[in-house]
């Protein structure tokens, strides 16, 4: 099949589909402390109609997959769906964007069904701070779901992502970054988007990947090192050869014009963009017996009309039509 290509000849090499908009987890740059109402069970894509789809992109060329949520861990029998992934022809890399407060539980099974990367969220290495920022006290069962991952060699890189909150990631800094240089992860900022479920964000509560940079280097000089041209994040290295720390820039240095994601909602939407208001039903025309020719027809259309840019930065900006959780980060 023809290759999938938007409008401004950006191709499109990867999804990323949320299995679930549920979570166990209350984050606050992201959900709402209690209150945000579930998708109905007949709502949620089963992991058939997700192989189906995921096969269709896999023939026009998308070959990445990230699974995502609301918490994909929640899901039951995700390795299931890993395994259906993974046998998919053209899928090349799979991989699973989680919390880890269940990794422990299926790190191992997860491994077994052929996931091959991880990135895990941790935005603080205090307990209280933890609860703080995820309403939860799950630290230590992070913590030991990220040391069962470390069992698994086939399972690298780890990522750990943290999102960068002004006045209260500073504090967080050195140990993250301590973090990076002590054990096999590779540790991530991500800047603070305005997905939050509590439209609280404000722009001047981004702590940017600069000034994350710098407070690193107060301690520990960093060197950039090559990333891939569609990468979200700039590499770093320690100097002193001692680990690899990432920034994720959306809101500083947005990288939208190397942009080569879509995204699946866990209940069938396609969405060419984070920030889109728009999206495109992919469920109804799947459960009414689409051929896969005409769902991939479907996909291209919606990815002619991907987004040139996310316009966090320009006056006027309107909130994406859903939260993070909703979409599927
Ligand atoms: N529950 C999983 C997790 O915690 O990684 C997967 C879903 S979560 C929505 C995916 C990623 O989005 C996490 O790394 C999370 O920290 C990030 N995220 C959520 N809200 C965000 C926001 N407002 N700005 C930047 N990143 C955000």
């Amino acid at each position: 099949m023809e290759p999938l290509t938007d409008s401004w000849n950006r191709e499109i090499r990867s999804v990323r589909v949320s299995v679930t908009d549920k979570c166990n987890f209350r984050c606050r740059y992201c959900m709402p402390a209690e209150g945000l109402e579930w998708l109905p069970r007949d709502e949620v894509l089963s992991f058939e109609e997700i192989a189906r789809i995921v096969a269709v992109l896999a023939r026009m060329g998308v070959d990445e997959v990230r699974l995502t949520g609301g918490e994909p861990l929640v899901r039951r029998d995700l390795p299931v769906l890993v395994g259906m992934l993974g046998a998919t022809d053209g899928v090349r890399d799979l991989s699973l964007t989680t919390n880890g407060v269940l990794l422990d539980r299926l790190a191992g099974p997860l491994v077994e069904a052929g996931l091959t990367r991880i990135n895990v969220s941790l935005d603080s290495l205090s307990h209280v701070r933890f609860a703080e920022i995820t309403r939860r006290d799950a630290l230590d069962r992070v913590l030991a779901g990220l040391a069962e991952a470390e069992r698994y060699p086939e399972l690298r890189p780890i990522k750990v992502n943290c999102v960068a909150i002004k006045g209260f990631t500073e504090e967080e800094v050195p140990a993250l970054a301590e973090l990076a240089r002590r054990k096999p992860y590779v540790v991530r900022f991500i800047e603070f988007m305005p997905l939050d479920a509590d439209e609280a964000w404000r722009e001047d509560e981004v702590l940017t990947g600069g000034e994350i940079r710098a407070l690193i280097e107060e301690h520990w000089p960093l060197e950039e090192i090559p990333a891939k041209a569609s990468s979200t994040a700039r590499r770093f290295r320690f100097a002193d050869g001692a680990g690899e720390i990432g920034f994720v820039n959306p809101v500083s240095e947005p990288f939208c014009s190397s942009c080569d994601r879509i995204r699946l909602t866990a209940d069938g939407q396609l969405r060419t963009c984070l920030f889109s208001r728009r999206e495109w039903d992919l469920k109804r025309p799947l459960r009414d017996g689409a051929t896969d020719d005409e769902l991939a027809e479907l996909i291209r259309f919606a990815v002619r009309h991907k987004e040139l840019k996310h316009k966090i930065n320009d006056a006027g900006f309107v909130r994406a039509s859903r939260s993070m959780s909703q979409i599927g980060g």
